[in-house]
Parts: structure tokens; C-alpha cells; sequence
């Protein structure tokens, strides 16, 4: 053990759960299993440090430390940065320590967009208390919820950790399994000490830290365990970029009440920000990296309040009417940089000069645009401005202060512009005088000894006298010769040395003077944090309401009427994803109308043959209901949409084999989460129920599904059910229709028209489809027998199946979904796990359900 790699164990010890990266001249060293697991992930060449190859090694260049870390980090690695912390002296050991933890939810990318999304979630019975924190724009938004709900908002949110008191991650991490398995990647669960979530700990912690008498001014209660996820999430922060979290200066209370609930399944099904072709996708004209994750946020979380998606429409209308400002606006917003995540960075220490540089450049751009909305038919556009301060003093001293172009690091010169600070001035001029200084020195040399002697200057040497070959002789005693090259030799003397000491004096003096006004305007700038981020949070909504507005213009889509009502009618509808995918080809509109309050139709069932363009039918529908509560325009011609409180869909037939769960016990799990949590207020989609199963079993489910549905959710809801079952369209139920797909059949076969009529489709199609899929002839000829066959001795019983469905719909409710819940619990409960508090609770919240169930109150 060499005394370095005994201070690498010293250090290894400490961080056991991190890959430590330690600093070794221009390199970051890992050492043993690190090494090896580096070598795989980052495809690095594996070495040894000894001549036995006992000891695996592998490095990355200390300047690319932030593409390889992000690299560990996104591969679910925590990662301890050893940096040296004295300077090497060739002689003592160099001294070093961990200066930065990066861990998953903690890391934010220099270049690219990530902002470090980490989680906190305490469980404790039918509720969750959740806090999200960013660390690269410092907010944290916290609150208590339905356990389903509280996972649909982490869900939403992504958090690359999630910390969870000790004792619960086994439970946690089942359930996320359960729900994140088709979303990509999970989180990784960090168990952390109770007491951290403990709610009294947590709201005299940071109380003090935010120098409040109580939480309830942030709008979160004191006992509330949200405020205990919340402080269990800045602590993780805290510790991890040792102390850098000043940037979070409060608790956002999160509102789902005010928000439109999207589950997870639905966040999937319909594409909303994932992958290439997406909602996001068609919306996005977002100018600032602010815009973009705001646009994100504002997708996954629409709102419900009627008050605050009008002045989001009345923003977009201002600006779809108004081609110049719609421009004007894309320019100054273009100006605008990463501010949030600049402050962020900055805050947790691993900022430099280009993080001053966003913010200065974002700072300069806000006046502009202030002024393009001052007109007074802006009012709503400006308002959103209200409560972003006046930073003109800090624009200013940045202006002042700061070069055009920025280095990456400080310490190389060029971060302070030149007339700013006096010191600095006079030490870049030692350094610009230095080389007329060295050519006088030079011409005054070759006069004093008369000969043709040259000034150079060499990275190892420094500053030489050099003096060809043939002068050798003649040269002056006061010379000290330091090298011999091939044309000659080469001398320095005290002169030399004299005006190499100053210029080296003077670089030195450069580094420290701008080292230090590089802190102070950090100093400056993170004095000033919270209103910079309401600015940026001011800018990113302009700029979210901007790209609704030009996506609205260029794709002309209309203002939604919105109100109370329960209407959802949308005329010449488009689903906003495939028409763009289409490209020149048209996308033909469908007229989209559920209206329980009108007599017509609030259910519909959609037959027709695949491909027809059902499923897209049904995509549109939800996708213009969202949209219409994020507050943007929608495609269609007209839209009238009385408020909803969630939208449900099941869609398609996944398997999730890696859960153990077939195609249609995935079905199935989707459709219970759907019985069970519907109202009145709700849309829901239903593509197939019952495909991954035997016919009639399949039929039989999709059939008691619909009656549940039209029956037993009170007052009714809307609902858009595809099927291929062509039994459903002979159910009888109030409210509900029949739709279909038209198909155009002539000699040759049959063309979709993907236009959506009233009534059930004649037949099925399926052979017509297998025959356009390149089937060959002789199966085609075959299957067309059999069918004919099967439809002969099916319709005897067919005709009895309306008979059936009016029976049912005199019936009382066939099931009961809330009885089923109550002693579901109980038969999962654990009285032996129990606390007696945990039991008390769990006998009271029972007794409420069935008390409600009974209508006793
Ligand atoms: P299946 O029953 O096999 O799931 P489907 O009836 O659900 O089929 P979709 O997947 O909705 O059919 O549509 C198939 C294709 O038809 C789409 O990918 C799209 O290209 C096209 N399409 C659907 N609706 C329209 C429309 N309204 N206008 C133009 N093209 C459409």
C-alpha cells in the first residue's frame, strides 16, 4: 500500500456506496471493483496500477468529469468526487478530499438540459406525503394525497431517487415495480433514517432555515407529513452538494385539487412527452430550456380551475391574433438562457463564468420584453410579470462586469471585461507591456554585445536569450546558459529573469483579482436567487404560453369554450399527433360529442374494422380534453368542454412479462383502476376491453364493463368504448350509442374512409383486413367459409342478446366496487404489524366507508 492509495481506502471507506473518482494530476483515477465497473459503463480501457495487476484502475480526463459522471449517474451510480485540495509540491503527499457527492436525482448536467429531479415519500396508510425537489432550479413542491394519486404525481414527475424511510422501500419498491415498469426508467430508492420524516423534526428545521415563525406561510401545514418529505429531500441535497442548496427558498404547496388527475396509464398510453413523436413533440416552440420543462409540467399537470385556463386561453388568444408579437417575442425570448438552472448550478458550487453569463444575458433580454407588453390590450400577458422584481441593478453590475465571450473555468483570464476594476487593468497592461518590454530588452541585448541574439520564450524554459552557433564565443559573462538546441544555445540573465518575474507576477495577480470579483458577483447574484427564479419562472410561463400560441396559429387549432357543464362536444375534431405524422396527406375531422345532459349520447361504442382509425378516435378525444385543460387551443373547428376531473384510458394490449403479468391481467388491473376510482366528471377511453382472453369470456366482461359504467356511476360520466365484440352494439342502456367507422367496399376489396357515423358497423372486416395485409388467397377463401359457417349458427343466440342487456338494466347494481374495497382492506391488512395507533386508524377510516356505503352518513 502506497501512502496515496492508503488516503484512496481512507476515503472509500467513507463512501461505500459510491464510485469514488479519484483526483490524480489530469485524470480521475478509480481503483479495484470501481475500476472495473467504470471500464463496463463508460467503455474505458481497465488497467492495473501495480506490475501484478492486483490493482484494476481506470481514468477519464479531469476537463470531460462532467460527460462521464453524467454517464455513472445515468446508469443509476452515485458517484464521490476526490479532488486534490493542495497543490503538488513533489515532495509531500497531496492532500485530498470528497468535494461533491452526484447521485441520480442530484446531478445536473453542464451542458445538456437535466435538472436533478430527486423525491421523497413517506407512506402511511390510504395516504402519501410526497415532496419533489429540483436541484437544478431549487423548487420543492410537497403534499399529502391518496396513496394512487400521490404515485401518479411521482410518476409524473420522474425523479431519478427517491427517498423513503427506512422499513418502507420493500413495500415502495413493489409498487413501483407495479407502476413504473412501462415507463422507462425507475428511480432509485434510497432508505433514509425515520426520524428525517418525522413532521415536527422537519417544521422547526426549516422554519429555521427559511426564518419563518411557521410553515402555514408557505401554505403547508406544520404537522403535515409533506413538510417531513420535504425536509427529508432538501437534507438529502444538502448533504450530498455539501451545503449548496441555498437555492431553495421554499415549500410549494402541490395541488392536485387543482389539477386534472392523468394516472399513469393514461401519462403512457396517450405519448404525451416521451419519445420522438409525442404531444410535447407538436407543441413545442419553446425558445428557452425554462419553456421547454415548464411545457413538460404543464402536459402531465393540467389544470381545473376554470378561472386559471381562461387567462391561459386569453394569453394564447393575444398572441395567435398578433403575427408581429408572436415573432417579436420568439427573438427577445430567444435571448434568453438558462437562468433557472444557471442559479441553480451556481448555488450548488459547481457553477462557473458561462453560469453568469445566462443569467446576465437573460436579465438583459427582460426589458424588451417588458416593453412588448406594455401595450394595454396585453394586460393578462404582462400580469404574468406582477411578481417578478426589478433586477435592473444586477443586470447592470453584470453588464459591467462581465466579458462577451466567457471561459468555461476561472482561472484561465478573460471572465472580467477590461475597465471594470483598476487592479486588474493594471495587470493585464504588465502583461500586454511585457512584449514590448522583451523586444526592447532584445534590441538592447544585441546592441550591448553586438550580436544577433533572439528572445524567446519556451513552456518549460520560460524566457531565453538564444544565440546561434556561431557566436558561441562572443557571448557576455553575465549570460547563464539553461539549454543547447540545434541552432545554437540558450541563456537567460538577471534582466530576463527580472521582467519574466513581473510578467508571471502579473499573471498571478490576473488570476486572484479575477477569482475574487468572479465570487463577489456570484455573491451578488445568489444575494439576489429568489427573484431571479421568479423572473425565470416568469419568463418560462411566457415562453410555454408563446409556443401554445404559434403551435395554435400554424396548425389552427381554435379557442375551447370551457365551463361547468358536463358537455364534450367537439366538432371537426384531429388528433394533433398523427396529423402531423400524416404530413401532406389529409387527416380527416370527426365531430366528437358525449352530452349527458342532452338526451343524446354519453357513451359510445365504436365498431369497424382495424386500421379504420378507432383507436385514433379515441386518442383524439382525450388528447383535446387535455389539451383544453392545460389552457391551449385544440384541434378541431369548435370545442365545447365542460370541465373534467380525470381522464382514464385503456388502451392497446401490452404484456408486462417482466411483472409476470399476462396481456390481459394487465387489461384487467387497468380496468379495476379505472370501476373504481370514475365520477360523474370524468372521460373515460376504453380501447378493447377483454381482447387477451377466450371470446366469450372477453364479450362477457366488456359487456358487464359498459352496463357498469352507464348504471352505476352516478349521473354518468363520458365514455368512448372501442370493441371489435359486435354483440356490444346490441346492448340497450340509456345514453348509450353506436359509432362506426365508414368503409367504403367495392369489387377489389375495401377503403377506410376514417370517418366516424352513427350506427354499428355491418361486419366485422377482419378477413377484407388479413386479405389487404398480403394473406395469401387460399387462407382468405378458407376463413371466409368458416365465418359464413360461424355467423349461420351464432344468430339465434345473438338475437337474444338485447332481451338480456334490458334486463340487466332494470337490475339494481350488479356489483358493488366500494363493499368490495372495504373488505379487500381488511383481508390485506396485518394486525400483527400492526401499531395499536396504525389499527385505530384503520377501524375508523372502515366504519366511515361503510357507514356511506349504508347511507348512514
Ligand atoms: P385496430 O383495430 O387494428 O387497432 P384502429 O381502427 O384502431 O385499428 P387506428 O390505429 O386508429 O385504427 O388507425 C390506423 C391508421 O389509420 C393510423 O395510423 C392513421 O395513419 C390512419 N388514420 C386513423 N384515423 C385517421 C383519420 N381520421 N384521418 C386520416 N388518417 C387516419
Amino acid at each position: 500500500m502506497t501512502p496515496m492509495l492508503k488516503q484512496y481506502g481512507e476515503w472509500k471507506d467513507q463512501y461505500p456506496d459510491c464510485l469514488l473518482l479519484f483526483r490524480m494530476g489530469d485524470f480521475f483515477e478509480l481503483f479495484f471493483d470501481d475500476a472495473v465497473t467504470a471500464s463496463e459503463v463508460l467503455d474505458i480501457t481497465l488497467t492495473a496500477r501495480d506490475q501484478d495487476k492486483a490493482i484494476p484502475m481506470a481514468g477519464v480526463p479531469h476537463h470531460a468529469l462532467d460527460a462521464y459522471m453524467g454517464r455513472l449517474v445515468a446508469a443509476g451510480y452515485r458517484v464521490a468526487v476526490c479532488d486534490q485540495v493542495t497543490e503538488p509540491d513533489g515532495r509531500t503527499l497531496v492532500e485530498r478530499r470528497v468535494v461533491r457527492v452526484v447521485t441520480p436525482g442530484t446531478y445536473v448536467p453542464q451542458e445538456s438540459d437535466g435538472d436533478g429531479r430527486l423525491a421523497a415519500v413517506a407512506m402511511n396508510g390510504d395516504t402519501s406525503s410526497i415532496a419533489l425537489l429540483s436541484a437544478g432550479t431549487g423548487l420543492l413542491e410537497a403534499g399529502t394525497f391518496p396513496a394512487d394519486e400521490a404515485l401518479s404525481l411521482l410518476f409524473s414527475f420522474r425523479p431519478g431517487e427517491l427517498l423513503v424511510p427506512r422499513g418502507q422501500e420493500a413495500d415502495l419498491s413493489r409498487r413501483i415495480v407495479e407502476l413504473m415498469a412501462e415507463g422507462g426508467a425507475r428511480p432509485m430508492i434510497v432508505p433514509r433514517e425515520r426520524g428525517e420524516f418525522s413532521p415536527q423534526f422537519a417544521s422547526s428545521w426549516l422554519c429555521g432555515r427559511w426564518g419563518l415563525s411557521s410553515l402555514r406561510a408557505m401554505g403547508v401545514e406544520d404537522d403535515d407529513p409533506a413538510s417531513g418529505a420535504a425536509a427529508a429531500a432538501l437534507r438529502y441535497l444538502e448533504e450530498t452538494q455539501f451545503g449548496g442548496a441555498d437555492h431553495v427558498h421554499g415549500i410549494r404547496p402541490l395541488l392536485p385539487e387543482g389539477m386534472l388527475i392523468l394516472d399513469q396509464t393514461t401519462q403512457m398510453n396517450l405519448e404525451l412527452v416521451d419519445g420522438g413523436v409525442s404531444l410535447y413533440s407538436v407543441l413545442n416552440r419553446c425558445r428557452t430550456p425554462m419553456g421547454r420543462r415548464l411545457l413538460g409540467a404543464w402536459i402531465t399537470h393540467p389544470l381545473v380551475r376554470l378561472g386559471e385556463i381562461e387567462f391561459r386561453q386569453s394569453c394564447i388568444d393575444a398572441m395567435v391574433r398578433d403575427g408581429p408579437l408572436l415573432r417579436s417575442l420568439s427573438d427577445a425570448l430567444s435571448g434568453c438562457r438558462d437562468m433557472e438552472r444557471a442559479l441553480g448550478r451556481l448555488s450548488l458550487k459547481v457553477g462557473n463564468p458561462r453560469d453568469l453569463g445566462a443569467i446576465r444575458d437573460t436579465l438583459n433580454a427582460l426589458p424588451g420584453i417588458l416593453e412588448m407588453l406594455g401595450r394595454e390590450d396585453l394586460g393578462a400577458l404582462r400580469s404574468i410579470f406582477d411578481e417578478a422584481p426589478d433586477l435592473s441593478n444586477l443586470r447592470g453590475l453584470l453588464s459591467r462586469a462581465l466579458s462577451d465571450e466567457l471561459p468555461r473555468a476561472v482561472g484561465a483570464g478573460g471572465v472580467i471585461r477590461s475597465g471594470f476594476d483598476a487592479s486588474l487593468d493594471e495587470s493585464r497592461d504588465a502583461i500586454s507591456n511585457a512584449e514590448e518590454n522583451l523586444r526592447a530588452f532584445e534590441s538592447s541585448e544585441r546592441e550591448r554585445t553586438g550580436i544577433r541574439v533572439r528572445v524567446g520564450i519556451n513552456k518549460v524554459f520560460g524566457y531565453y536569450i538564444e544565440v546561434g552557433r556561431s557566436y558561441a564565443d562572443r557571448v557576455p559573462d553575465d549570460y547563464v546558459r539553461r539549454q543547447t538546441v540545434s541552432g545554437g544555445e540558450r541563456f537567460v540573465n538577471e534582466a530576463l529573469k527580472d521582467i519574466e518575474r513581473r510578467v508571471f507576477r502579473a499573471e498571478h495577480e490576473i488570476g486572484e483579482r479575477e477569482d475574487a470579483l468572479y465570487r463577489e458577483l456570484v455573491g451578488a447574484v445568489l444575494d439576489r436567487s429568489m427573484e431571479c427564479q421568479l423572473a425565470s419562472r416568469a419568463i418560462a410561463s411566457l415562453d410555454v404560453l408563446r409556443s401554445l400560441a404559434e403551435a395554435a396559429r400554424d396548425n389552427s387549432y381554435v379557442r375551447p369554450l370551457m365551463d361547468g357543464s358536463r358537455t364534450f362536444a367537439v366538432r371537426g375534431a384531429r388528433h394533433p399527433v398523427v396529423e402531423r405524422s400524416l404530413g401532406v396527406l389529409p387527416f380527416t375531422p370527426n365531430d366528437i360529442v358525449l352530452d349527458p345532459d342532452s338526451g343524446e349520447g354519453c357513451i359510445a361504442i365504436l365498431t369497424g374494422p382495424n386500421m379504420a382509425g378507432k383507436s385514433t378516435y379515441l386518442r383524439t378525444a382525450a388528447l383535446v380534453a387535455l389539451m383544453a385543460h392545460m389552457g391551449s387551443f385544440v384541434p378541431a373547428e369548435s370545442a365545447h368542454i365542460g370541465l373534467l376531473d380525470r381522464i382514464f384510458t385503456r388502451i392497446g394490449a401490452r404484456d408486462e412479462l417482466s411483472r409476470g403479468r399476462s396481456t390481459f391481467m394487465v387489461e384487467m388491473v387497468e380496468t379495476a383502476n379505472i370501476l373504481r376510482h370514475v365520477t360523474k366528471r370524468s372521460l373515460v377511453i376504453l380501447d378493447e376491453i377483454g381482447r387477451g382472453t377466450s371470446t366469450y369470456d372477453g364479450m362477457s366482461i366488456a359487456w358487464a364493463v359498459v352496463e357498469f359504467l352507464g348504471l352505476h356511476v352516478e349521473g354518468k360520466l363520458k365514455a368512448l368504448f372501442a370493441t371489435h365484440y359486435h354483440e356490444l352494439t346490441n346492448m340497450v342502456l340509456p345514453g348509450l350509442v353506436n359509432l362506426s367507422m365508414a368503409v367504403e367496399e367495392s369489387g377489389d376489396g375495401i377503403r377506410f374512409l376514417h370517418r366516424v357515423v352513427t350506427g354499428p358497423a355491418n361486419r366485422s372486416y377482419g378477413v377484407e383486413v388479413a386479405r389487404l395485409a398480403g394473406v395469401p388467397n387460399l387462407v382468405v377463401r378458407r376463413s371466409q367459409e368458416i365465418l359464413s359457417g360461424f355467423e349461420e349458427s351464432s344468430s339465434k343466440s345473438k338475437e337474444g342478446l338485447g332481451e338480456i342487456s334490458r334486463k340487466y338494466a332494470q337490475k339494481e347494481l350488479f356489483f358493488d366496487v366500494e363493499r368490495e374495497g372495504v373488505i379487500e382492506r381488511l383481508a390485506m391488512s396485518d394486525p400483527d404489524r400492526m401499531t395499536p395507533m396504525e389499527a385505530l386508524g384503520l377501524v375508523s377510516s372502515l366504519r366511515d366507508k361503510s357507514r356511506r356505503i349504508l347511507g348512514l352518513g
